[in-house]
């Protein structure tokens, strides 16, 4: 922790440097909490450069809280698709919807009812109420703790808990309190670009004779690792039915209320969105699909289908690396099931779906070019 009377100079460093070098983001171009939000959200386990298109037309197409709490649910779930993790879209129609009900469609000031937002924890409660309203309230994640533990050579679990709540405390008593929404920006800014994980540029750091992690020789090697949970391997069959018009289908989005951990948790897996009929195995793939379409498809208890294998597609979630053996089977008719959809094979990609989905889809539609050519 920094001497008080060095916080003046640290504070002017920083808050310069940022003024200067800032990147120009588009949400930095506004004051709007709403858009200050999104951005938040959005960047959540997201790069800079992926979540600027995203950003850029979901504002185009929700320019307010109102409009984005009065469309369906999967048109927000489209303007997504493709950005994954799917809770934070649907946390953010949810929380907009509590915004009009309750305050008149105004991102709130107060803390506690930004806390009571879904999705809204407090490092994002903090980012939006300063940036926004420039309210004195430090931001505290994984940048910032990071820029935070090598300033003070803090070893040792970051995200340990009595860990977390000094860092807290540091960074309540490093926030300028006369600029905390730039402050804030300058802190996440430093440990976006210089202070980066690996390879800290201290040469071009602008507080960097504050920093006990360079002059210890120590800071590369600040945060100290987590133990990573162990990853478990899971092997999926799904089946791609498509009838002679191309068209698939689908099934709806899992409407179980409470949330599995098990790793082949399926509905899980597909983000709880439309998704191809998947079913986890253990043995052979071929076997235990047919058994499970038995189930599941009327139609084949009786008929004989043929199940194309489609080779192997790779995905991960987390601490999962899923196998999935996906399957193609070709009917005239589509068979009817309660609550499934039709939808062209081909358009998938448009559609609000995981890109686990996306990948069965993709490996059909490779397997059908070749098809397609012969004719
Ligand atoms: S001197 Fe290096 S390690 Fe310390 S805050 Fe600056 S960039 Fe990070």
């Amino acid at each position: 922790m920094l001497h008080s009377r060095d916080f003046a100079v640290f504070r002017r460093q920083l808050l310069d440097w940022f003024r200067q070098f800032r990147r120009d983001l588009p949400w930095r171009r506004t004051r709007d909490p709403y858009r200050i939000w999104l951005s938040e959200i959005m960047l959540q386990q997201t790069r800079v450069a992926a979540v600027i298109p995203y950003y850029e037309r979901f504002v185009d197409r929700f320019p307010d809280i109102h409009t984005l709490a009065e469309v369906p649910e999967e048109e927000v779930l489209r303007q997504w698709s493709g950005l994954g993790y799917y809770s934070r879209a649907r946390n953010l129609q949810k929380a907009a919807r509590q915004i009009v009900a309750q305050h008149g469609g105004q991102f709130p000031t107060k803390l506690d009812e930004a806390l009571a937002l879904p999705g809204i924890g407090n490092y994002m409660a903090a980012a939006i109420l300063s940036i926004a309203y420039g309210e004195r309230l430090a931001v505290l994640d994984g940048n910032v703790a990071r820029v935070l533990a090598r300033l003070g050579a803090l070893r040792g679990d970051l995200r340990e808990s009595r860990r977390w709540q000094e860092l807290q405390k540091v960074a309540d008593a490093y926030l300028d309190p006369e600029s905390p929404a730039d402050w804030n920006q300058a802190m996440m800014e430093l440990g976006a670009t210089l202070c980066a994980p690996k390879s800290p540029q201290c040469l071009l750091c602008p507080v960097a004779q504050f920093c006990e992690g360079r002059k210890l020789s120590i800071a590369e090697s600040l945060p100290e690792k987590r133990k990573k949970r162990a990853t478990v391997e899971v092997t999926l069959a799904a089946v791609v039915l498509r009838d002679t018009n191309g068209l698939t289908l689908l099934l709806p989005p899992s409407q179980e209320k409470n949330m599995q951990d098990a790793p082949d948790h399926i509905p899980t897996l597909v983000s709880r969105m439309w998704h191809f009929p998947t079913v986890s195995v253990t043995g052979n793939p071929a076997q235990q699909l047919r058994r499970f379409l038995r189930d599941f498809l009327p139609v084949a208890k009786h008929a004989k289908f043929q199940l194309e294998p489609l080779g192997k597609v790779r995905h991960s979630v987390t601490y999962r690396a899923i196998t999935i053996a996906p399957f193609l089977v070709n009917f005239k008719q589509l068979p009817r099931v309660p609550n499934a959809k039709r939808v062209p094979l081909r358009e998938i990609s448009s559609l609000p779906v995981s890109n686990l989905t996306r990948k069965v889809a993709c490996a059909a539609l490779a397997a059908a070019i070749p098809l397609a050519k012969k004719r």
